[in-house]
């Protein structure tokens, strides 16, 4: 007996909250935190080959969306080289509160396929928390806000194309929702 579960898409827990930004990525999710040491100190992401595609799509498709420009940094200039505007306060959402929702749908191997799963619940995909802190990092890059820690609200949902959800993708990529909450401070 299998049901639908709602998971109520389009509204996070707080109040207060105006949607800024809703895109579809179509791509390969990758997940972000493993880091392989190259030598001489510098770490790079073991999985860099996925994950820079992955993250550059979605930093498109936010621009695309909201009409802004990447932040283009110079070393020791604290603003961005572009708009001049300065770096910590880079984004439509440049400070204060921002909620985000992900839904993010990764490939069914065959093998899962074969066992009939309906989610992703094992250790070949991703973790969840790593898909959120690309697409975090990538939404940033995007400036939709100055500052990863400026989201205090972060729902991520990990499915197949099958799994019984709202926002599932018939292939790879994933469904993001943005959320500016309560007034800003002037
Ligand atoms: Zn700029």
């Amino acid at each position: 007996m299998s049901e639908t579960i709602a998971a109520a898409p389009g509204s996070p827990a707080v109040p207060q909250a105006t949607q800024i930004l809703e895109i579809t990525v179509i791509g390969t999710p990758a997940g972000q935190g493993a880091l392989s040491n190259k030598g001489g100190g510098r770490m790079v992401h073991s999985n860099h080959a996925v994950l820079m595609p992955w993250r550059a799509a979605i930093t498109q498709a936010a621009i695309r969306a909201l009409g802004t420009h990447q932040r283009v940094r110079v070393k020791r200039q604290p603003n961005c080289r572009i708009c001049g505007k300065p770096n910590r306060r880079h984004g439509v959402i440049s400070q204060g509160p921002v909620a985000v929702q992900m839904v993010v749908t990764v490939e069914r191997s065959e093998a899962a396929a074969k066992r009939g799963d309906l989610w992703p619940d094992n250790s070949t995909t991703s973790d969840a928390d790593h898909h959120a802190r690309s697409v975090l990092d990538a939404l940033c890059n995007g400036s939709v806000y100055a500052d990863d820690g400026q989201v205090v609200v972060l729902e991520t949902t990990k499915v197949f194309s099958v799994t019984p959800v709202p926002d599932t993708l018939p292939r790879p990529g994933a469904v993001i929702r943005v959320w500016k909450i309560g007034v800003p401070a002037a």
